[in-house]
């Protein structure tokens, strides 16, 4: 890592839960020694999947996290999810509170937040919803943006996806592109820790959300990952938060002017030709499409072809394959095409029934 880039990035770490004061304390000072510009997270109550877990400390540790704040000079954050925990952290002087996961989906809760938090000048994070919806992550942003008047910053924690994949908790980079396209000055923090779910994830990912132009990290840290109570397989030791964040390497992020720029321009402007290339054939695949469609009104058949379907998917995985293109690649490709194939189907198949729809 070269030097000064930490001071232009946020670097929240801590532990996913506040278990005990001595785990807070020895944590926060192993961070504080590392990185005295660090926030320093601890969720004072966790939001569990089923009753009986380790659900945080409670309101016992926003004394732990004063004295983290006193002791080690960290501004302190945590999540509230209810009107009750935001009042507790407000009272307790907490540096910043953020909105988890599971309350951004729901727009009644983060007005309920919203409204609590009017006129507060401390910062506030906003993750993204659980599942991919911009507009959910959009909205809350804005409750939040009407209401306080310090900084809104968001996080991006990853996606929950029906599809086996490596991470826990999908990136889907794009999502996050598309919230910055509305709020083009926010922060934007990746919490690689939620989205890796495992240790040995957790480089990549930061190294690509520094790639990406990201302005920091949130990552689980814990005096004893092995022993934390809750999302153990993705914490790590303050020795590995350094590592980890030492072992980064900034790009640079203009092209500049140099042989590099010409050499970049070269390559775009074939990509720029291919990508041409590759409508018209969409066009003319779209246009094959419907004339199934056509066929298929004419003669009752149903739009959805599971065996033809299953074929397609299967020999173009193989022959992408055998030509280096990934598998999983190929498959999301080909679902969007279908998609927007049966799209286009089912509007020739039910046109006249649209139509009736129209006269009535
Ligand atoms: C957390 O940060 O510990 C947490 C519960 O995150 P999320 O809301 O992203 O699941
Ligand atoms: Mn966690």
């Amino acid at each position: 890592m070269v030097d000064g880039l930490m001071e232009s990035k946020l670097l929240i770490a801590g532990p996913c839960g506040a278990e005990s004061e001595a785990q807070v304390m020895e944590t926060a000072r192993a961070i504080a020694n590392r990185f005295p510009g660090a926030w320093f997270r601890a969720g004072v109550w966790k939001p569990r999947t089923r009753p009986g877990a380790f659900e945080g400390a409670g309101e016992p540790a926003l004394e732990w996290m004063q004295e983290v704040r006193h002791e080690t000079g960290l501004k302190v954050v945590t999540e509230a999810a209810t009107t009750h925990q935001l009042e507790a952290c407000l009272k307790a002087g907490i540096d910043g509170v953020w909105i988890g996961a599971r309350t951004t989906v729901n727009p009644f809760l983060v007005q309920d937040l919203a409204d609590a938090m009017l006129g507060i000048s401390i910062p506030v994070m906003v993750k993204n919803p659980l599942h991919p919806d911009v507009d959910l992550w959009r909205g809350a942003i804005e409750r939040v943006g009407q209401s306080v008047k310090g900084e809104v910053i968001a996080i991006h924690r990853g996606f929950h996806s029906f599809e086996t994949s490596e991470f826990r908790n999908h990136p889907r980079w794009q999502v996050a592109f598309e919230l910055k396209s509305f709020f083009p000055g926010i922060r934007m923090v990746c919490d690689i820790s939620h989205i890796a779910g495992r240790r040995p994830l957790l480089r990549g990912i930061a190294q690509e959300a520094l790639d990406l132009g990201y302005d920091g990290w949130m990552i689980e840290t814990h005096i004893d990952p092995d022993n934390a109570l809750s999302d153990k397989m993705q914490q790590v030791t303050p020795d590995q938060l350094a590592e980890l964040v030492h072992g980064l390497s900034p790009r640079i992020s203009d092209i500049g002017n140099g042989t590099a720029a010409t050499e970049i321009m070269n390559y775009r402007s074939e990509i720029d030709r291919l990508d041409e290339a590759l409508l018209q054939l969409m066009q003319e695949r779209m246009k094959l499409s419907a004339r199934i469609g056509e066929v298929k009104k004419e003669n009752d058949i149903s739009i959805f072809q599971p065996d033809r379907w299953r074929h397609v998917l299967s020999t173009l995985r193989e022959r992408g394959n055998e030509i280096g293109l990934s598998p999983g690649f190929i498959r999301n490709l080909l679902i969007q095409i279908h998609d927007e194939s049966i799209r286009i189907q089912s509007e020739i198949v039910h046109r006249d029934e649209l139509k009736n729809v129209g006269r009535d």
